[in-house]
């Protein structure tokens, strides 16, 4: 799956939350930084891949992303999995405390906003033609229909075609039916 649809699917997760959980009030520091740390959580998992998006947007990113292909195994290994997760979840929460009194936000709603990101990638490459091996080590990759013939691939008509526009009207009917509560919380919660 490209870059640009994890980002959009961590996204729609994420707004998904914002209109039916009861979320408590934050500075606008930790919304913004928690929007931010959801992009990078979306594609993080794809750190294990030379020419992922996440590695695009740093400076020599493809040469870092090589030096680090064969510790992650190669592509959808540990970091496409349970123990990726939770790989992604010690280190971001070790990193957030270790940077807490540098940049003032609420760690755990950044915590969530980026954890949010990471499960929403591997949830979404399951429906992908490779599948995600959950259970690494064992190695079983997994899929959504089992069926493989019937997932599609990344970057295929199927994916630009449909998925993405749908998770734009899944947007845009989020907004329609949650507005009153997504405006409530922007006017009440964001201090
Ligand atoms: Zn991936």
């Amino acid at each position: 799956m490209t870059g640009r649809t994890h980002d959009l699917i961590a996204f729609t997760a994420m707004s998904a939350v914002v209109a039916t959980q009861p979320l408590g009030s934050m500075t606008l520091a930790t919304a913004f930084v928690a929007f931010t740390a959801n992009m990078l959580g979306a594609l993080a998992p794809d750190i294990d891949q030379s020419t992922g998006a996440l590695w695009k947007k740093v400076r020599f990113g493809a040469i870092l992303g090589k030096l680090l292909y064969p510790i992650f195994g190669g592509h959808r290994h540990i970091s496409h999995s349970i123990l990726g997760l939770v790989f992604f979840g010690v280190v971001s929460k070790l990193f957030l405390i270790l940077i807490s009194n540098v940049l003032i936000v609420d760690i755990e709603v950044v915590w969530w906003a980026f954890m949010i990101g990471v499960a929403s990638h591997l949830i979404s490459d399951t429906f992908t033609h490779s599948g995600v091996p959950w259970l690494f080590p064992i190695p079983v990759k997994l899929g959504i229909p089992p069926i493989k013939a019937l997932r599609f691939h990344t970057g295929s008509f199927v994916e630009k075609g449909i998925v993405f526009p749908g998770l734009i009207l899944a947007n845009m009917w989020i907004f329609y039916a949650y507005h009153k509560d997504i405006i409530e919380f922007l006017r009440t919660n964001i201090k």
